[in-house]
């Protein structure tokens, strides 16, 4: 069974994510979305909100189960007897923060690959943090995030009236 993890803050999941769960699916047996902790990070979501609303965005992928994390990401990766951390690549501004990644998880764990996948076009200009910028200026972020995440982020962010 090739297991694989693709972790993230996941603050919140946007479609650029899902288009990369959706390709790793395909090429593993069973892909784990593990949501990290990330206190550092000061996330908007809760990690069981973030949690939940990526629960919900993959409960069509029969192969694809979400969970959560803490700690050492390569400790956790052989904790579920996975092969494999998939990472999104966007553009040449993500490569040097996941080449170093990738490698010195590497000499963590050298049985532990990093596979990159390169999202949709149309995804690679998405992060959370613009979705977040964008929803909380009052904008319209219904082509970025699934529909039950655009309720989630106006709830969290339009100025009630
Ligand atoms: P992190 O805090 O670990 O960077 P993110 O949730 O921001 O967590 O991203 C998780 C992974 O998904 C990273 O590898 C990131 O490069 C990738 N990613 C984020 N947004 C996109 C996108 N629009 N298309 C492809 N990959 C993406």
């Amino acid at each position: 069974m090739r297991i694989a993890i693709y972790p993230g803050s996941f603050d919140p999941l946007t479609n650029g994510h899902l288009d990369v769960i959706q390709r790793a699916a395909k090429l593993f047996d069973r892909v784990i979305v593990a949501v990290a902790v990330n206190e550092s990070k000061q996330p908007l979501f809760t990690l069981a909100e973030r949690v939940a609303l990526v629960k919900k965005a993959v409960a069509h992928l029969p192969n694809v189960a979400t969970d959560s994390f803490d700690g050492l990401l390569v400790e956790y990766v052989a904790a579920r007897k996975a092969k494999a951390i998939v990472r999104g690549l966007r553009a040449i501004s993500d490569f040097e923060f996941e080449f170093q990644l990738a490698l010195m998880n590497r000499k963590l764990d050298e049985n532990i690959e990093t596979i990159f996948m390169m999202p949709k076009d149309t995804y690679t200009f998405l992060s959370s943090r613009i979705v977040k910028e964008i929803a909380r200026l009052g904008g319209d972020v219904r082509s970025f995030v699934p529909a039950h995440v655009q309720v989630a982020l106006n709830r969290k962010l339009k100025p009630k009236k």
